[in-house]
């Protein structure tokens, strides 16, 4: 589908780039994207992919809006409070950008639904703060061969990476997720106002750099960010030749 003269005029900051032009921006038009996970990082990432144009933007979440979530969920006003997260999502969403479509996914994403799920979208996006759920994404997203933008936060902690598709999966860098009890649970961790709006923005970057395929995305790279110090490192992930999900396994 070709751009209208509104989009023209809609997107024309991103037709004066080279590396989008009007071919890119037709591809981000015609683009499918799933996020699974609507709170603190899916906000961001929602928001801007709906800005920038992305003709179809899947939303997976069950919960509904706490008051507590107002601090750093972008998405949400307080008049959101109670309400399915994915309809308060689509509604704020189409307010942005009319043209989109917002399909909400009002279920938990699990082992029996998400190959259902993933098969309708181009890329996925990791929004979730949930371990077992970030291995299903995983998983899923090499076993069907596309491509996931991974996000996470901690107190005043992210990382970034670009996972899945013919590069390093979430196995190749921890083959199994912790244990329950292990780890101290997303709800009873605490996390500064600003960080989700950074890291999901990034994962934004990543999946329209993904979209019209320009420069060098975090593909086998992770980028870890300390807001309280403010210092960005980048550690190699390599591909392991033995991971069991996306490798020859360990025999
Ligand atoms: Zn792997």
């Amino acid at each position: 589908m070709a751009l209208t003269q509104k989009e023209q005029q809609r997107y024309k900051r991103h037709l004066m780039l080279p590396q989008v032009d009007e071919a890119g921006q037709e591809k981000i038009k015609n683009s499918r994207v799933l996020i699974v996970g609507a709170g603190g990082l899916g906000s961001p990432v929602a928001m801007e992919l709906c800005c920038a144009g992305v003709g179809t933007i899947g939303l997976v979440d069950f919960d509904v809006v706490d008051v507590s979530n107002l601090q750093r969920q972008l998405l949400y006003t307080e008049n959101s409070v109670g309400k399915s997260k994915v309809q308060q999502a689509k509604e704020r969403l189409k307010s942005m950008n009319s043209d989109i479509k917002v399909i909400c996914i009002e279920d938990k994403l699990d082992k029996s639904n998400a190959t259902e799920i993933f098969e309708k979208y181009d890329i996925i996006v990791d929004a979730t703060d949930n371990f077992d759920v970030r291995y299903i994404i995983s998983d899923t997203s090499v076993k069907l061969g596309k491509p996931h933008v991974y996000g996470a936060i901690y107190e005043f902690y992210g990382q970034v990476a670009v996972l899945g598709g013919d590069g390093p999966c979430l196995r190749c860098l921890n083959p199994e997720p912790p244990k329950q009890g292990e780890i101290v649970e997303a709800k009873d961790v605490g996390v500064f106002g600003a960080i989700p709006g950074v890291i999901g923005s990034l994962q934004a970057c990543e999946v329209l750099k993904l979209i019209i395929g320009a420069g060098r995305t975090l593909k086998g790279r992770m980028i870890f960010i300390d807001m309280l110090n403010m210092t960005f490192d980048e550690v190699e992930i390599p591909k392991y030749p033995k991971c069991s999900c996306c490798g020859k396994g360990e025999k």
